[in-house]
């Protein structure tokens, strides 16, 4: 298992999550995001509009989805 931050993981606190594959990370991650959004949390709104307008050039979010993938990876078993 693997743990990582909402913040590692694009997002805007220090939320943790801890997963056994980058999928279900990234499933987690976005679960988080959205309750976050829904309760209207700042910083967390900001990060999703950061990650809409990357989202727009696949090339860019291929990159970043390769770079969380590497840092999930890169992250000590527990
Ligand atoms: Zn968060």
């Amino acid at each position: 298992m693997k743990k990582m931050t909402c913040r590692q993981l694009g997002g805007a606190c220090d939320a943790e999550f801890i997963a056994e594959s980058f999928d279900e990370m990234a499933r987690l991650s976005q679960q988080h995001s959205m309750i976050k959004m829904q309760e209207k949390d700042i910083p967390h709104l900001e990060a999703a509009n950061a990650m809409r307008a990357l989202m727009v050039d696949k090339e860019k979010m291929e990159a970043w989805m390769t770079e969380k993938k590497q840092a999930f990876h890169s992250q000590e078993d527990i």
